[in-house]
Order: structure tokens, then C-alpha cells, then sequence
């Protein structure tokens, strides 16, 4: 389960040196062939620096080039002329989706990047109906589609936090938030897929059709092949959201109620929390948005620099119906033990909602604050050692949150398809864990390193069973031990869908052939 030893040394000679690292491919290696190939988009061999970057900005592999498909066709022909190229060519193909990776995961050195938002918007359709749903591009930004479904009343059930990410890179992961334990994660919430291959065949899969690669390709990790459409399932949009907050500073109370609200039947529509260390008078600093429910009260709470735990929820209603969404929300209300003064709503609209965490990005892009390093650490953890893990971890490993938020809600196992590549712990209830940190400078990236690090070493010694979400690791051990049981089937399956390695060589699972991963020059 330990990060590798090698990755983790890469990581601190990167911040020894100062900077992501980075290595460069002269431009007479590029194959000349890729000029030649019959496209409707083009390569781009000059500028290909944006491909080199993702969201963590810790890793910097530049590719040899960049193609900007202008169709699926484009696409299976840059795959299927790198299949032919044999085993002994080093290139490899990476998609990249919006590049919100944290490890290199979207990069390919020295391989061809596919840049996947080339092939957004013109291929949206929604298809309303008794069984409406949404034919999106694997480059598409879920922020689209809802705007696109919206204007028929319509969304999909299942979400990320953020929706500037890809439909084909939340679908190579998982894609979890606060509808998980109700919905599932959104692999669980995909009819269909039109997928690219490692051989360069464009296949149509569903659980019907081509079951074994569409299950393979959901939690795939870009292994088995590109996905270029998806199509999603979707329901009627709410018009507003009953967004509310409260705090507890007992985390067996909070995570007590949590599970209560995920197993009730009739519940909130979306339950997350997050941690709060040291950080005193929280709730004079409480999103000026929300209103408190008690405004004297609440202008007395300090939290004297306790650990908090936030239990975060929502009512989807419309308008005419708020009499019954507050009915329902003080039903549900009742039965928790929050701080009283702690109550904490706010009325937004459904998309205002969704798209909550655009409006910090644009908040912290204008402090520059945005593009710094993200060494972001995200678990899984059974229920079983849930508190075993926070005794140890917040307060004691952790002493304080301000390098940014740290996430912590359960979610049911139940609404997780097990026939996806998707890994989770055996236990019906478990948690999704994210410390989500930003780091500025080379002092915090080692720091906000070594604590990750220490929050893995204990959960190793401590048997508590943790399975990394956007996993990173670097030696075919750990892959081994991330996969489990399900290592020889996830091989099988690269076998037959990508026999030459070619696909997402930055998640470092498989290695082609002649290929290896630069270390920093
Ligand atoms: P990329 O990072 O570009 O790609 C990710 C991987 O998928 C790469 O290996 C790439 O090669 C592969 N890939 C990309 N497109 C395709 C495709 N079409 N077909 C096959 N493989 C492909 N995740 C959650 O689950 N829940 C969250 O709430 C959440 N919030 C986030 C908030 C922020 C601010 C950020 C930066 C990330 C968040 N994530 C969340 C993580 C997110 O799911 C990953 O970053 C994921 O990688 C998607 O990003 P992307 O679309 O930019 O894909």
C-alpha cells in the first residue's frame, strides 16, 4: 500500500530542485509517419507544453505531440498506426481529459498526448423520453452537460464536487460525491460507451454488448481503451437546493449520523462532511452565504481550536413545494446530534449547487493561489477502522487543515457495480477520505509529502485496509496489492485490450516493452 519508495524520492528531488520535474524529447525523434496520417483534426509537434502539466503540478513529462482529434476516427487511426508500429516502438498514447490528474496520470513522455476536449460539444445529444439520458463525448465537460440537460429539465443522478473534469477521466476513476451512497459513484451510471482500444477498433460496449470492455473501462484507469462517447442516464433537475451545514466535535456523534442519514430511506439528497483542525472562531468565519439558524447563538460559539467535523447535506425542491422540502429537512433534522448553534442553510439554485466549487477556483485563480502544487492524498477506508484511523490521524498526524479542505463521508457498497475495475474494501459502508491539499513552495510540498506519507504508514502498520482513489503508485507490487484478487483479471484484461501497453502509460501500471519512465534531469 506504501507509495512507492521511488515516486516518493522523485517527488522530494523535484522539490530539492525546486520545481516539477521535466524532460525533453529532441523534435527529430517524432515519428515523421504522424505527419503523414490522413486526419480531420492535426497534431501539434511545437507547442506542446500545456500536455506536460495537470492539476497537481508536481510531474512534467512532455510528449512528442499533441493531436487534436477532429473525430473518433482520428483517434482509432493515431492508436491503430501506434499499434502496427510493433512492440519495439517506445510510443505510447495518452487522453487527456481537462489534465486534472495530481501524478502525471494524463501525461505521456515522450508518447502522443490526445488532447479530448478537441472533441466536445458538436457530438452532445439528449434524448428526452420515458427513459431520458444524454449521449455526451468522452472530452466532454460534465459543467456541459448539465447546462445541455438542463434545458430540457434534465440531469444525471450522480456527481463529482467539481464539474470542470472530463466524462472520460471521472469515468476512468470513479467519479464519488455527496449522491454516491444514494446513486453510486457515476461508473455506476453509464448505459453505454463507445470506446477506442489499444489495436485502434472502435468499439460500442454495454452491459449487454461487449460487457467484459465496458465494465473494464469503468475504474480503468485509461487502461483498456479511450473512451470517446458515453452515454449517461438522467432524471428530472430540481429547480433549488436546500444547502445546510452543521457542526459536531464528537466524531463518533458525526460519523453515527452520517451512516443513519445514508441508510434511511427517506433522507437528504446529497451527504458529505469535512474535518476542521485548529482553527478557532469558525463560525465567525462561516461562508458569509450561509445564514445561521440562530444568529445570537451562533455569534457565541467559538470553537476554541477543537477538531470539528462538518456534516455537510442538501433537499433538492422546487419552489412550490418548499413548505414540504422544510417539513422534511426539520424531520431529518430532529434526529441529529449537532451543536445546536452550529445549524447553518442556505437556498440555491441545482446548477449554483453543482457547480459550487467553480466559484472558489475563480476565488483562488485570482489570488494565483489555483495553479500551485496539489500533493492531494484521497482513501478508502472500511467502517470497521474509520475511528481507529481518525484518532491517529486528525490531531495527532495532522495538526492542523489549512493547506485545504479534508473530506470524510460513507457511502454504500451496494451502489457500486462490482464488475467495474473500480477497487473498493469489502465492507458494505465504507468512507471516502480526500486531504486535498494545496502547497506553496518546495518546504510545503515536502511537508504536505511526508504527512501523506505518514497517514499511509500508519494505515499499513495499523491494518486498516486502505485502498487509494486516483491511485498512484509506481511498482508492479504495489499495483499487485492495490488490485488484490482482482490483479490476474485486470492483466487478462490489458492482454486483450491494449496487448502492447500503448494507453495511459502516466498511471505506470504496465511498461511498454522499451519504454521507462524519465527520472528528473
Ligand atoms: P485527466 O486528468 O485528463 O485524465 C485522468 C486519467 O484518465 C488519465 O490517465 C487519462 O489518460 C485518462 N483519461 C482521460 N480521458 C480519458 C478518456 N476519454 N478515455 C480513457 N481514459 C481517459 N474526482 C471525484 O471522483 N470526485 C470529486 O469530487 C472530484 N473533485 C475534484 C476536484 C478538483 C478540483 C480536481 C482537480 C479533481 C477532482 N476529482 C474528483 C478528481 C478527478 O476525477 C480526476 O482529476 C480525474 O483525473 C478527471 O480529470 P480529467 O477529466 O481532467 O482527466
Amino acid at each position: 500500500m506504501r507509495p512507492s519508495h521511488l515516486h516518493y524520492l522523485k517527488l522530494l528531488l523535484l522539490v530539492a530542485l525546486g520545481g516539477v520535474t521535466t524532460t525533453h524529447v529532441p523534435l527529430q525523434d517524432v515519428p515523421s509517419s504522424l505527419k503523414a496520417l490522413p486526419l480531420d483534426g492535426h497534431f501539434s509537434f511545437q507547442d506542446v507544453s500545456a500536455a506536460a502539466r495537470d492539476f497537481g503540478n508536481l510531474s512534467s513529462f512532455p510528449p512528442v505531440a499533441v493531436l487534436h482529434p477532429g473525430s473518433v476516427a482520428d483517434i482509432a487511426t493515431t492508436v491503430r498506426h501506434v499499434f502496427l508500429m510493433g512492440e519495439h516502438s517506445t510510443l505510447t498514447v495518452a487522453a487527456r481529459g481537462h489534465g486534472h490528474s495530481l501524478y502525471g496520470q494524463s501525461q505521456a513522455a515522450g508518447g502522443i498526448v490526445i488532447s479530448m476536449e478537441s472533441l466536445q460539444s458538436n457530438r452532445m445529444r439528449v434524448h428526452p423520453g420515458a427513459s431520458p439520458y444524454v449521449d455526451a463525448s468522452g472530452g466532454e465537460l460534465w459543467i456541459n452537460v448539465l447546462h445541455e440537460t438542463l434545458k430540457y429539465g434534465l440531469a444525471p443522478k450522480s456527481w463529482t464536487d467539481y464539474l470542470h473534469l472530463t466524462v472520460g477521466g471521472t469515468l476512468s476513476n470513479a467519479g464519488v460525491s455527496g449522491q454516491t451512497f444514494r446513486h453510486g459513484p457515476q461508473i455506476s451510471n453509464v448505459n453505454e460507451l463507445e470506446i477506442v482500444t489499444g489495436r485502434g477498433d472502435i468499439i460500442t460496449c454495454s452491459p449487454e454488448q461487449n460487457s467484459d470492455l465496458f465494465h473494464a473501462a469503468l475504474g480503468g484507469l485509461g487502461q483498456f481503451g479511450i473512451i470517446t462517447r458515453a452515454r449517461i442516464p438522467l432524471e428530472p433537475a430540481p429547480e433549488m437546493v436546500r444547502w445546510i451545514r452543521v457542526l459536531y466535535s464528537d466524531f463518533t456523534s458525526f460519523t453515527a449520523d452520517q451512516e443513519m442519514l445514508i441508510s434511511a430511506e427517506k433522507t437528504f439528497d446529497y451527504i458529505e462532511g469535512f474535518v476542521i483542525i485548529n482553527r478557532t472562531g469558525i463560525l465567525n468565519n462561516w461562508r458569509s452565504s450561509f445564514n445561521p439558524q440562530d444568529p445570537v447563538q451562533a455569534s457565541q460559539f467559538e470553537s476554541d481550536g477543537k477538531v470539528l467535523f462538518c456534516l455537510e447535506m442538501t433537499k433538492n425542491f422546487n419552489p412550490n413545494d418548499a413548505d414540504i422540502m422544510e417539513q422534511e429537512v426539520n424531520t431529518l433534522l430532529s434526529k441529529l446530534t449537532y451543536i445546536p448553534p452550529s445549524l447553518f442553510h442556505t437556498d440555491v439554485t441545482y446548477i449554483e449547487f453543482l457547480d459550487r466549487v467553480h466559484s472558489s477556483e475563480m476565488k483562488l485563480r485570482a489570488k494565483g493561489m489555483w495553479e500551485v502544487p496539489h500533493p492531494w492524498l484521497n482513501i478508502i477506508i472500511p467502517r470497521s477502522r474509520i475511528h481507529k484511523f481518525a484518532r491517529e490521524v486528525f490531531g495527532k498526524i495532522l495538526k492542523d487543515s489549512n493547506n485545504g479542505p479534508i473530506l470524510l463521508y460513507p457511502v454504500n457498497k451496494s451502489r457500486w457495480d462490482n464488475r467495474t475495475s473500480a477497487i473498493i474494501p469489502d465492507e458494505e459502508v465504507f468512507y471516502l477520505v480526500a486531504f486535498l491539499s494545496s502547497a506553496l513552495g518546495p518546504h510545503n510540498i515536502k511537508h504536505t509529502l511526508d504527512l501523506n506519507n505518514k497517514i499511509i504508514e500508519f494505515s499499513d502498520k495499523a491494518g486498516i485496509g486502505v485502498k487509494q482513489y486516483l491511485p498512484n503508485y509506481t511498482r508492479e507490487q504495489e499495483w499487485q496489492s492495490h488490485f488484490g484478487a482482482r490483479w490476474d483479471t485486470f492483466q487478462q484484461r490489458k492482454k486483450a485490450y491494449d496487448p502492447l501497453t500503448i494507453l495511459a502509460p502516466g498511471q505506470r501500471i504496465f511498461q511498454k516493452a522499451s519504454a521507462s519512465l524519465p527520472l528528473p534531469s
